[in-house]
């Protein structure tokens, strides 16, 4: 059944108060639920239907005298009283046969929870709606150890502990933990001096992963207070680390639940870019305290209510801990990889949706990333001073409640006296803007001409303008900046921008910062590229040159066969050799469009992409580079020595992904011998993986492979890595093979989310081998796709969507998939999860 945003309507009771007592067994868990209600004000609807499944009733009662409600498969009804009163329900539930990993579930002998979106409801009988919020006061029963659950402990002792939480929230902030664990525990004292416990919860083995987590929970708590003003508000924030797990991590108020990938960390077995994001998860779970949890959602069309803002908030995050330039370029690659093609093809929806079947499907790339953009444009043409008082406004305003979209522009509005009626496009159109570009130079006045159009989405076929910020400066004939970063606003279907008193024809740099999520089409020269990437004054700006001018390179070797482009080698050689410059920043410069963000450029332009041909390019494109660095390339690895003990920092990661980038380069030539060096020295993570990764792109090291896995077995996140890399970096006629034989590896616990998408999703994202001609690598992915769907629907519909893309190729592969969707879908008792995927990837 498909549910519609323009359906709201309040549920009728309010939950005061809600009594939780659990009874943990691992087949037959009893959760014993009493609850005050009293009919909503706001409604005359009293129809009590509570949510309810994979639930045994054993025992409900209303104010005491036992009663028979009607019961579904989905929930039940029952007649009320039209006053206030106390519902009582026992149920008996089944953890220990939850492999789904929502509800309550066991992940090795260790009781957790996940219960957003809808998880709740697998726990007992609940108005499972983020708009009814209560307080809630748990008891659990069980021998483990250490029991947990929200808000601050109450009553312990042998075998139970209390727990009770004064902020009133939905029932997706539901957690519960208990297991044998320990803690790596630290406190904060917040601004006005509340003593807060602080604890990261591990398996006995663990310990050594957690400082780096702690540390990063305690700057994004004193970040919070310094730039948004918001303060923590429990005496503790707990935070869990389980190893089965759907997502990254789960904001639960007070008792935060993460992915063991997504905290755990150190040296000898994290690299650079996993610390980087686990500091990024720490801050953006915490805070959802502020923004997702004092104030909520009222229903799951507004997640980006949420998740956009939180999004936007550990970027800035980041960026302050960082490098602002480094992080903003690392998002739009994301955004690139991640959301356009989401915004571009089947799966195409607005950031806020209007319609969907399965919620868990739209905790997309769409509502978290664009969501974030969408933020950003709105902070951008506000301004930062009206921005801090908009969301000052927002938190004194609605504190406590659950909100709307429509909430959340009206504090800007007000704190403005704006009119954001069109801003609010961004948030019910989907599909990406596409921007054209015209110019005009007379009499010392340059214009502008900005066009813009949003090709059709899946149901809905015509667009209007948006507002879009478009961040400009001019450059002067000698590389100097004439006219600084303006933001135009371009409101209008095509509109014009004069800028005037120039004494030359200036170089435009256009979308500054990359200052709105659409895609800029303007045609210039390589000359003109090359003197951006020279001299931008605007650091994304400057990437975006370079990266630009790689990717028409690569367009003309695979279209016309062209030979690498001059002025991309020549303009590459001379940022990369410039060490005035942030290493982090010379890395990504070496970096190339995606062989997927090629196809999809290919596409759009109208021609039908080879992945071969695509692939083919990237590499002889790669060892051009390689020899036109040649010279360089030993002075990089020099500058980029560490010589200091490992540290996670900007700094430090900057030099290593250098140092990485120049061996891979440096593998082109040398056949491999400074990467098994390398690698026999490596003393942490980062180089031990840069080198191995090196060997085996090259078809070699084989041997640091197995010595790799000799090395790692104990540590499961680290053999998921050993697993992805073989998958990664196979040549494409080898993938799926390659992967085959891995499924068959006695590690591969395909069960375990993590290491089912260690696999598999190396797999969907290795263009080439992905779309090998014969699709063995389709077959593949559906045979397991079927195979995982009756135990895990959520992980299963996730990884349908490395089929989205699949109109954009030839006849031949369009068969090939359709056939893999169709068989899919042919499953008897298929998910609603997967069954709405690929129903959608299918188009109508
Ligand atoms: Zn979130």
């Amino acid at each position: 059944a498909t549910i519609y945003l323009k359906d709201y309507a309040p549920f009728g009771f309010v939950a005061d108060a809600v009594h939780l007592t659990f009874d943990l067994d691992p087949h037959r868990t009893r959760v014993s639920a009493r609850i005050e209600f009293r009919p909503n004000p706001e409604t005359s609807d009293r129809t009590f239907f509570l949510h309810g499944e994979k639930l045994r009733l054993i025992r409900a009662a209303i104010d005491g005298v036992e009663v028979e409600p009607d019961l579904t498969d989905t929930g039940l009804t029952c007649a009320v009283p039209d006053a206030p009163f106390v519902w009582e329900a026992e149920v008996e539930i089944d953890p220990g046969a939850n492999t789904a990993l929502e509800g309550l579930y066991l992940s090795n002998g260790m009781y957790c929870t996940q219960c957003e979106a809808e998880g709740f409801r697998k726990i007992t009988y609940y108005p499972d709606r983020p708009d009814v919020m209560s307080t809630f006061t748990v008891r659990i029963n069980g021998p483990h150890p250490v029991l947990l659950s929200n808000g601050n402990p109450g009553a312990s002792g042998e075998g139970f502990a209390e727990w009770h939480d004064p902020w009133p929230k939905p029932a997706y902030l539901f957690a519960l933990v208990a297991g044998d664990l320990v803690a790596h525990s630290d406190n904060f004292t917040t601004v006005s001096g509340r003593e807060v416990d602080l604890n990261l919860w591990v398996r006995p083995g663990d310990e050594g992963k957690c400082a780096f987590g702690m540390e990063a929970l305690k700057k994004s708590m004193r970040w919070d207070e310094e730039v948004y003003g918001r303060e923590y508000d429990l005496d503790v924030f707990n935070i869990v680390a389980v190893d089965d797990f759907n997502m990254g991590a789960m904001e639960n108020k007070g008792l935060n639940i993460f992915n063991s990938a997504a905290v755990l960390a150190s040296p000898e077995t994290s690299t650079d870019d996993n610390f980087e994001r686990i500091e990024a998860i720490i801050a953006h779970e915490y805070f959802h305290n502020w923004t997702g949890n004092r104030i909520t959602c009222r229903d799951w069309f507004q997640l980006c209510l949420k998740e956009g803002l939180t999004v936007f908030r550990d970027a800035q995050f980041t960026s302050d801990m960082r490098s602002a330039p480094v992080k903003r370029i690392r998002d739009v690659i994301e955004l690139r990889a991640r959301q356009f093609p989401e915004d571009q093809g089947p799966l195409s929806h607005p950031v806020r949706p209007e319609s969907f079947q399965e919620i868990n499907n739209f905790y997309t790339a769409t509502v978290y990333e664009k969501g974030a953009e969408v933020i950003g444009m709105l902070k951008r043409l506000v301004g930062d001073r009206a921005y801090a008082e908009a969301l000052d406004l927002y938190f004194a305003r609605h504190d406590g409640q659950a909100c709307t979209i429509e909430d959340w522009l009206k504090v800007f509005e007000d704190v403005t006296g704006r009119d954001l009626s069109q801003f609010k496009r961004w948030y019910s159109q989907a599909g990406t803007p596409r921007i054209t570009v015209e110019e005009d130079w007379r009499d010392g006045t340059y214009t502008l001409t900005l066009s813009q159009t949003t090709p059709s989405t899946p149901d809905q076929a015509d667009k209007l303008p948006q507002v879009i910020p478009v961040a400009v400066g001019l450059l002067g004939p000698n590389g100097d900046e004439v006219r600084p970063t303006q933001v135009l606003e371009f409101t209008r279907a095509r509109q014009s921008f004069t800028f005037d008193g120039l004494a030359a024809r200036p170089v435009p740099s256009i979308l500054r910062e990359f200052s709105a999520p659409v895609v800029l089409e303007r045609e210039t020269t390589a000359a003109e590229r090359a003197f951006l990437l020279a001299h931008d004054t605007d650091p994304f700006n400057r990437w975006e040159a370079g990266r630009t001018l790689a990717e028409e390179c690569l367009l003309a070797m695979i279209t016309k066969g062209a030979a690498p482009d001059a002025d991309y080698l020549n303009g590459l050689l001379a940022v990369v050799r410039d060490d005035t410059l942030d290493p982090a920043y010379r890395a990504l410069m070496l970096g190339l469009p995606s062989q997927s963000e090629l196809a999809a450029t290919l596409h759009r332009c109208g021609v039908t992409p080879d992945p071969q041909a695509i692939w083919d390019a990237t590499e002889t494109l790669r060892q051009s580079t390689a020899q036109h660095l040649q010279d360089l390339l030993p002075r990089l690895r020099a500058e980029t020595q560490v010589d200091q003990p490992f540290a996670p920092d900007a700094e430090q990661s900057g030099k290593r992904a250098l140092g990485g980038a120049a061996l891979a380069l440096l593998t082109r030539l040398d056949g491999g011998a400074q990467a098994t060096n390398d690698y026999g020295r490596a003393d942490n993570m980062t180089l031990q993986l840069s080198a191995l990764s090196c060997l085996l792109k090259a078809g070699k090291g084989q041997a640091e492979l197995a010595a790799f896995y000799d090395q790692w077995q104990h540590d499961r996140l680290v053999i998921d890595k050993w697993f992805g890399l073989q998958v990664g970096l196979s040549a494409p006629e080898n993938v799926a093979e390659t992967a085959r034989a891995l499924t068959r590896h006695a590690d591969f616990n395909w069960k375990n989310p993590n290491r089912f998408r260690a696999l598999f999703g190396p797999l969907a994202m290795h263009h080439a081998g992905f779309h090998y001609s014969g699709g063995a690598a389709y077959e593949m992915l559906a045979d397991w796709l079927i195979r995982l769907d009756p135990v895990n629907p959520q992980t299963t519909a996730r990884m349908c969507s490395a089929f989205q893309t699949w109109r954009r190729y030839d006849a031949d592969r369009q068969a090939l998939i359709g056939a893999q969707l169709d068989r899919i879908l042919a499953q008897s008792g298929l998910s609603r999860d997967t069954t709405e995927m690929l129903t959608r990837i299918k188009g109508a």
